[in-house]
């Protein structure tokens, strides 16, 4: 999917880490989702890496051709008082020939622009940024609760399951097909997340 730069967009560190989106090869898709209906209005791809995360996506300016971008935000580990470590973005951008290389957890795509930077490079004050999502995790987390209602460990064994002693059998077909379509749903969220990939 395209980004359509009316809207500005916003990656937070912390969250792709929850997400296991930072550990070395892991693959997602980021999403950003608009109004009551959460519509899926644009959406990048992540590959990540020990050195940092490569961005892939293609800004859809009003009235330009689009552009694909792919490009890698390098990531610092910081230890923490605490123990641990926190991921950081070293923000690209470069402002007056000065390199920014700031620290940062959160960077943006504000309109009209086509670089994920800091806040201090885009000197965003106002604009609302909507951080973005993951459909990879949103769905498989959706098809795993539909499994479990069935009792399975693996939402795949729907196709192959009798339904359970004692469940009526309106309630087992109705299940039966929340699992279905869960991955069926999960699938088409991969299959968009390959789509995307350039
Ligand atoms: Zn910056």
């Amino acid at each position: 999917m395209k980004i359509p730069t009316e809207a500005c967009y916003m990656l937070d560190v912390n969250r792709l880490l929850t997400q296991g989106a930072l550990r070395p090869g892991v693959r997602s898709t980021q999403w950003w989702t608009f109004g009551q209906d959460d519509v899926i209005q644009a959406s990048i791809e992540t590959v990540a890496a020990v050195q940092g995360i490569t961005l892939y996506y293609t800004v859809a300016n009003r009235g330009n051709k689009p552009q694909k971008y792919s490009y890698t935000v390098p990531l610092k580990w910081i230890p923490c008082n605490y123990g641990g470590r926190r991921p950081y973005f070293i923000c690209l951008g470069v402002v007056n020939n000065q390199p920014c290389m700031r620290r940062v957890t959160k960077i943006y795509l504000p309109p009209g622009e086509n670089l994920f930077l800091c806040r201090h490079c885009y000197r965003l004050t106002y604009y609302s940024c909507k951080e973005s999502g993951d459909v990879h995790f949103t769905t498989m987390r959706r098809t795993r609760r539909a499994a479990r209602k069935l009792g399975l460990t693996d939402p795949e064994d729907v196709y192959l399951m009798d339904r359970p002693k004692g469940m009526h059998k309106r309630t087992f077909q109705k299940l039966r097909k929340d699992v279905i379509r869960a991955i069926e749903e999960e699938q088409r969220a991969f299959g968009m997340a390959a789509r995307n990939f350039v």
